[in-house]
């Protein structure tokens, strides 16, 4: 379902945006499995990584599967819309010990659905059977192609189980409407315009913009005054107008935010398709 959403979003693309995507993320992917590879083919690397994933706690897995989720999602959504655009995030920026053990624990999730049996052996015997379901993963991937649905498929694949992955040990840590800033450098960021003809009123203290003035611009195109505008964003992330969310510093609120932007294109590409 989810797959059909996001294939669909992407579907909305133009050819050289697919392009582009396909080759980043086909970049990402060979750099993925070279790591993989090589944790796999040497021993101490592979214990080494090992244990510093058994070493961490369930929110610690979780958190490292959402910081691979985040840059996943930014990669996929800044193809779409320069409003989603993001500076780059203090948080998707990977320790390569933390993307090994992601990776890794990926990679295990994968073995657990496809070829359990691999790991009911005692966990020293783990290093042969990965390494041999990885050969066979690989093989069967290329002899696909390397086609938009050969690259892509695979990756809003692993895209979606990280989402249910989150969303399931995460839900407890994300609070409901729980309100989160914009990102300072987002504000930052946010141009001024001249208003052009007076008589419209900023929504946050009911009062005429009047004309010449230099106001705020969100990314929505809603005019605010400055001085209405930087104190509710230091508060939340949304438009008061209509909702739009402006980039936040929070990894499970970006995720929540990248998501639904993804969502909402695949829902409107296949709601467009079918009238
Ligand atoms: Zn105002
Ligand atoms: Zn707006």
């Amino acid at each position: 379902m989810e797959e059909t959403i996001i294939m669909a979003a992407l579907s909305t693309l133009t050819s050289p945006q697919l392009t582009d995507i396909t080759s980043s993320i086909l970049s990402q992917t060979v750099n993925h499995r070279s790591r993989l590879s090589s944790l796999l083919c040497s021993p101490s690397l592979f214990s080494l990584t090992f244990h510093h994933l058994h070493s961490l706690t369930l929110t610690q897995k979780t958190f490292l599967i959402s910081k691979h989720l985040l840059s996943s999602l930014h990669d996929l959504t800044r193809h779409f819309h320069p409003t989603t655009l993001v500076p780059p995030h203090p948080y998707t920026t990977f320790k390569h010990r933390d993307l090994d053990a992601a990776l890794l624990l990926i990679f295990l999730c994968d073995v657990h659905q496809e070829n359990p049996e691999i790991l009911e052996t005692p966990h020293t015997e783990w290093r042969e059977g990965l390494s041999k379901h990885f050969s066979e993963t690989v093989l069967r991937q290329t002899s696909i192609g390397v086609h938009y649905g050969g690259v892509l498929l695979p990756y809003v694949e692993v895209i979606i189980r990280c989402w249910r992955f989150v969303g399931m040990m995460a839900g407890c840590l994300v609070k409901e409407g729980r309100e989160l800033a914009a990102a300072p450098a987002v504000v930052a960021a946010l141009q001024g315009v001249e208003v052009r003809r007076g008589g419209e009123e900023c929504v946050i203290c009911r009062e005429e913009m009047s004309e010449g003035r230099d106001v705020c611009e969100l990314p929505c195109e809603h005019l605010f005054h400055w001085m209405c505008i930087l104190p509710w964003l230091k508060k939340t992330n949304t438009c008061p107008c209509c909702r739009f969310q402006l980039p936040t510093e929070d990894v499970f609120g970006e995720i929540e935010r990248l998501w639904s932007v993804l969502i909402k294109i695949g829902d409107g590409a296949l709601n467009g398709e079918c009238t």
